[in-house]
């Protein structure tokens, strides 16, 4: 029987990765921040996020790629417990075990996915009651693209990325994604697109979503969104790691409807027409030994949602 007093049970959130389909970076605001538009798009690479009470505030990180990930206060999963904890009222200290299987450093958005993860484990586990977009508007203070991982689906993101409104987009994508073994710190990625843009001189236009691409996510068309993937942190992104553009170029000619550099890269996401032909660029761009690892995912999927908590 349980006693009245017995903690709660731990809770566990699924939390997906995220594509920039297109990112447009505008002018640097007075915060410092560059302001942007930008269409994400969540997709099936999931980060699991437990929270248990716990008589201390800590973090674990398991899992495949576990490596690289801090298991200290700086990590972003931790960070937002105690965020969520600092508004309600008791929140009992809680243990944050991350399994990472979201590439890190790789331009997906995975500190943020466990941010994101964490806050909505935290609002469950400690019944604190908190309306979905309440929890968005917390999820803003930990980072431009925690807002989204909590809304999954498919969105336009503006501001610095954190202002979210929903995306109308028909039918599932197929995505191959392209990792390097060695991340991309995003500040370098923004610091060289700054440098490249002073060099060349150009005036920079405040962002706006494509409308071509917008259009062909209503229409649910893989070659037409895919003649619309663009980036402006690519070139910065290419500048500071060249073989990234030999991913894409070798991609684009084993079949890819399209290529881009996800966010600040380095991972390089390819849109094919059907799983079948994504099956077939895995194995042409593993065979290429250009990337350290190749993974096959569809989108749109969920944002942060709770699973069963897996007793291992
Ligand atoms: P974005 O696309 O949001 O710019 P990213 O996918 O390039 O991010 P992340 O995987 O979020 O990069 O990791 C960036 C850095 O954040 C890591 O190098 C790591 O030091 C730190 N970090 C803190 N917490 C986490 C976490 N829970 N998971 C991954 N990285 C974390």
């Amino acid at each position: 029987m349980t006693s009245a007093y017995a903690d709660p049970p731990p809770v566990t959130v699924r939390v997906p990765a995220k594509v920039n389909l297109e990112l447009n970076v505008g002018p640097v605001r007075a915060d410092g921040y560059h302001s942007l538009s930008t269409i994400y798009q969540a997709v099936a690479i999931y980060d699991d996020v437990t929270v248990a009470i716990a008589d201390d505030w800590g973090v674990a990180v398991t899992g495949p790629l576990a490596a690289g990930v801090p298991a200290d206060e700086t990590n972003l999963a931790l960070r937002a417990a105690r965020l969520l904890g600092t508004h309600v009222g008791s929140a009992e200290p809680v243990h944050v075990t991350i399994r990472k299987n979201i590439p890190v450093a790789g331009g997906m958005a995975g500190g943020s996915a466990d941010a994101a993860a964490a806050l909505v484990a935290c609002d469950a586990l400690w019944d604190a009651g908190f309306e979905r977009e309440e929890l968005i508007d917390l999820a803003a203070e930990l980072g431009s693209d925690v807002p989204f991982l909590i809304l999954g689906g498919t969105a336009m993101g503006s501001g610095r990325g954190e202002q979210m409104a929903s995306a109308l987009a028909r039918g599932t994508f197929h995505w191959v994604f392209a990792l390097s073994d060695e991340g991309l710190s995003t500040p370098a990625v923004y610091a060289e697109c700054d440098r490249l843009r002073a060099r060349a001189g150009v005036a920079v236009p405040e962002p706006r979503p494509t409308p071509e691409l917008m259009s062909a996510l209503r229409a649910g068309d893989a070659r037409a969104l895919a003649a619309t993937l663009r980036n402006d942190l690519q070139e910065a992104a290419i500048s500071l790691r060249p073989a990234l553009g030999e991913i894409l170029a070798a991609g684009l000619d084993e079949g890819a409807l399209g290529g881009v550099v996800s966010g600040s890269g380095p991972t390089v996401a390819f849109l094919v027409a059907t799983p079948e032909a994504g099956i077939d660029l895995a194995v042409a761009l593993t065979a290429s030994g250009m990337t350290a690892d190749v993974r096959r995912a569809s989108g749109p999927t969920h944002g942060a949602h709770i699973i069963p908590t897996r007793v291992d």
